[in-house]
């Protein structure tokens, strides 16, 4: 070792701790670029736009009634309804825009013995903005192989559409009951070859969806009104299809009556329930079925759930003027009477 090596060695040492100090520096100004990126992020970086899944619990009598969201399609209903000038003028009256979104509602109703869905929105047929209904299902703490009934209110993509994903069934332990009037319309190749253009696609989409339960046995019409199981019975509503049906849910003197698309438009066919769809089968036979159902709900106070009035669509008419009003059920938080103390009321 000579004085010369001493310095070289001091030399480096001095050196080694330079570096050191720069790569302390540099980890450290990674660190604040970081998190000044983080915190660029976490100010800049939205959400995914999608809503979170749609979930409503109610409690009709021993039942429990869960509505379920699968989404909703847009839709300029004054290209697609009767009366186009009171359908952009009602819509403006509203403050709402045309094209709208119409919301797709299901219902799963747990009756103890039996956890039946009705309906099973548009699965894949309908793009992005809907098929959510298995997540809905989900997050309300049920398995779609835990369903043992589906009851369609009719065969349409928006209702029948989640039975099967790319042919195969969503639901493996449920039978699928439907008035035996639309299975014998939707799937019969004399039916389809009479239809016109526009309902070609319907018949198409209704092979694609209910096809797999037909082949697996598992599709078992029932012919009009008819109580089905305990506490559920069938309502015919023939028109908006040959075999369009409401379900009435009744337990310990409650009532809801789940009436499929006895409405499509909140905002004009209450007030004017002879406006009608082009999707409408017969419109003659979809206003009667509307104004007797209208009439019936208005009159008895019923429980009311629609597959497209806005989300949940649960709620009561009334009788106004010349038509009806839609009274929207108050949100509820609470758990079904007799689990809760409610102790404080709201102030
Ligand atoms: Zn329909
Ligand atoms: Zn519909």
């Amino acid at each position: 070792m000579n004085e010369r090596h001493q310095t070289l060695r001091g030399t480096d040492t001095r050196a080694a701790i330079g570096l050191q100090r720069l790569r302390l520096l540099a980890t450290r100004m990674l660190a604040i670029a970081t998190v000044a990126t983080a915190c660029h992020s976490a100010a800049s970086a939205q959400p995914a736009w999608r809503q979170v899944p749609g979930v409503y619990r109610m409690q009709i009598g021993n039942f429990r009634v869960t509505a379920l969201s699968d989404g909703t399609a847009l839709r300029d209903l004054s290209q697609i309804m009767s009366k186009p000038a009171d359908v952009r003028q009602s819509y403006a009256a509203a403050h709402e825009d045309l094209p709208t979104e119409l919301s797709i509602n299901c219902f799963l109703i747990d009756t103890g013995d039996h956890r039946i869905l009705v309906d099973t929105g548009a699965g894949e047929l309908f793009g992005p903005g809907s098929g959510g209904l298995v997540t809905a299902m989900r997050a309300a703490g049920y398995e779609p192989a835990s369903i043992d009934v589906i009851l369609l209110t009719h065969i349409h993509g928006d209702h029948s559409g989640g039975l099967s994903i790319r042919g195969q069934p969503v639901f493996p332990n449920a039978v699928v009951r439907v008035d035996r009037r639309d299975p014998e319309y939707w799937l019969s190749v004399a039916a389809e070859a009479a239809a016109p253009a526009a309902l070609k696609q319907t018949f198409k989409q209704s092979h694609q969806t209910v096809d797999p339960y037909v082949q697996a046995g598992r599709l078992q019409p029932f012919d009009g009104r008819t109580v089905l199981y305990s506490g559920i019975s069938s309502v015919p509503e023939y028109g908006h299809t040959p075999g369009h049906s409401g379900y009435l849910i009744e337990s310990k003197g409650q009532r809801l009556l789940l009436w499929g698309d006895i409405i499509h438009s909140a905002e004009i066919q209450f007030h004017d329930p002879t406006v009608t769809i082009e999707y409408d089968v017969d419109r003659e036979a979809a206003i009667t079925s509307r104004q007797q159902a209208l009439a019936k709900a208005a009159q008895d106070g019923d429980l009311v759930g629609g597959a497209h009035l806005s989300f949940p669509g649960i709620g009561h008419v009334r009788a106004e003027g010349s038509g009806f009003a839609w009274l929207p059920a108050p949100y509820s938080a609470a758990v079904p009477p007799g689990q809760a103390s409610r102790k404080e009321a709201p102030q």
